[in-house]
């Protein structure tokens, strides 16, 4: 007879039971209803990609994609093909990598034991080749049979590209982020000719294999945010800020730090982290293991560091700032300045570099209290370049994850929940009953805010601000164009106002309104205006 057995979720994985449901609910809907104001519209991701898609972008040396992806094979019968060829390509790389002897032998035997896996299986008649795979077999195989003579570093290169050549499964991966997946969606439909920045929002479970505690867990959830398109001006990524703070204020998690930095581009970052490691060699010996690891592999992330003993010599450090180019500098200023006009408080802090590859020049968090040691609640920065890098053509862009886990762990904490539900309860029911809608962001604008001389700027944020707390879905171009320019793209973002403002307007308060469908306009006090552009909604 079957013995009972009691079962149990899985170390690192849990339940989430009402009523603490219903605030994950609650926040999600949250978000949901202020991204839309902002002119995000919801993507839905496959939870498995292909694994090279996260190696190539989050990065195959950082801790994610190296140690804590679950992956599995399209095909399992062959999961010790690919565990042998996995296990090849990593006897090499950690032979390149260290300054060490290389151990060409052990390499050799590895591509071996993968070859004669192959033949065995090929011979009983489990595996069939195709001719291309035939073809690259063979041309292992040639390689391999120079190995006694031939002790070249061209040789072993060799041998390393066709092994990574000859694969005979795909490998597939739960997703350990989303950026990545929005990214290649993006290229995929081609949503690079859309007009405008693309912006997207996600909600959904992530998976690492980390060491579960309090704040972190091997399936947690994140809600994130991309911004993809040609513009990268820092006014894009205050408003990405600007978002998060309205977010966090609309669910009730008050008192968070928000962090922020600049990490540099492709110019001025690599000198720098030069200088970093060559500062980082002479200290070598008073660091732990995993920091003298990354001197080698991500000098960056040395900076990352908690463990206390190590902390007195990071400050003694060379810092980004002091190396930053000169277009990145102004980047970055301009950012700050941005943060001053929005009135968000922020902190910098140099040594803020986020674990992943991806990121360049803008990077941030924010950090909630009573979370212990895992306090972030949410990471972000700026990605230019990572579209390319994926196949697609020259893209910027600009993003954030929040830790929902941590998000609703931090209102419980402080007993907020009871208050964050009984807001949301009294919210403005119209705001809420239009935001369930699921039509996407670029074709369900309510209002565009054509904006005219840079004098002008301010008062157009204001004013798009305004507008997105009374719950109508705004865009706020980050630069300004000529006014038929900007009702073209009005119109072509689906967009029923525009609300023009230029310097007169500016002194005025006094706002044209046009409605793109008919041309008509009026003009619109500034008090007035929540009232016209809800009331001609209701129409
Ligand atoms: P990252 O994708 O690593 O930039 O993380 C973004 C946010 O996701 C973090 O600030 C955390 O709030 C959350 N997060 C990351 N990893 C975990 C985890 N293992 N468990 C719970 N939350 C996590």
């Amino acid at each position: 007879m079957a013995e009972a057995r009691k079962f149990q979720a899985i170390k690192g994985v849990r339940d989430i039971l009402p009523p603490e449901s219903a605030l994950w609910n609650r926040v999600e809907q949250m978000a949901r209803e202020v991204f839309e104001t902002y002119g995000f519209g919801e993507i839905r991701l496959p939870i498995f990609e292909q694994t090279e898609l996260f190696a190539r972008s989050v990065g195959s040396e950082t801790d994610i994609v190296s140690k804590e992806m679950y992956q599995f094979s399209s095909n399992p019968q062959f999961e010790d093909l690919r565990d042998a060829r996995a296990q090849a390509l990593r006897i090499f790389d950690s032979v390149a990598r260290s300054s060490s002897q290389p151990l060409p032998g052990f390499f050799v035997a590895s591509v071996r034991e993968y070859v004669e896996l192959i033949e065995t299986k090929v011979n009983s008649g489990l595996l069939e080749l195709n001719k291309e795979i035939e073809e690259r077999l063979s041309s292992l195989k040639s390689v391999l049979s120079e190995a006694e003579t031939e002790d070249e570093q061209k040789f072993w290169l060799d041998l390393r590209i066709k092994t990574e050549l000859l694969k005979l499964s795909e490998d597939f991966a739960l997703r350990p982020e989303a950026t990545a997946s929005v990214v290649r969606a993006y290229i995929e439909h081609g949503m690079h000719t859309l007009p405008g920045n693309v912006k997207l929002y996600y909600i959904g479970p992530m998976f690492r294999r980390e060491r579960p505690q309090k704040g972190r867990y091997r399936q947690f959830y994140q809600i994130g945010a991309e911004v993809l398109g040609r513009a990268d001006h820092p006014r894009i990524d205050a408003e990405v800020i600007e978002m998060l703070v309205r977010f966090f204020n609309s669910v009730g998690l008050t008192g968070t730090t928000r962090y922020i930095n600049s990490i540099g581009c492709k110019q001025c970052r690599p000198k720098y982290v030069e200088r970093l490691r060559a500062e980082l060699v002479k200290v070598k010996d008073k660091l732990g293991a995993d920091s003298q690891r990354r001197i080698e592999t991500n000098p960056l992330r040395v900076l990352d560091s908690k463990l206390p003993n190590e902390q007195e010599m990071i400050a003694t450090l060379p810092r980004i700032a002091d190396h930053l180019c000169e277009d990145c500098k102004k980047h970055y200023a301009e950012l700050r300045a941005q943060l001053a006009l929005r009135g968000i408080a922020y902190e910098e802090n140099w040594r803020l570099v986020r674990g992943l590859d991806y990121y360049m020049r803008t990077t941030f968090e924010i950090v909630a209290p009573g979370l212990g040691s895992q306090n972030a609640v949410c990471g972000g920065g700026r990605y230019d370049g990572l579209v390319e890098l994926l196949g697609g053509p020259p893209t910027k862009g600009i993003g954030f994850a929040i830790g929902t886990d941590r998000l609703i762990l931090s209102l419980q904490d402080r007993s907020l929940q009871d208050r964050a539900l009984q807001e949301a309860a009294s919210r403005d029911s119209a705001a809420a009953a239009t935001s369930g809608s699921a039509a996407l962001a670029t074709t369900s604008l309510d209002v565009y805010v054509a904006w005219m001389g840079e004098k002008a700027y301010p008062t157009a944020m204001k004013t798009a601000r305004m507008l997105r707390e009374a719950g109508l879905r705004v865009e706020l171009p980050a630069s300004d164009a000529k006014l038929g320019k900007s009702l073209g793209l009005a119109d072509k973002l689906g967009a029923r106002h525009a609300v023009i403002i230029g310097e007169n307007e500016v002194a005025s308060g006094e706002f044209m309104v046009k409605v793109l469908a008919d041309s008509e306009q009026r003009k619109v006090r500034d008090e007035e205006l929540v009232g016209h552009l809800k009331g001609a909604r209701n129409v």
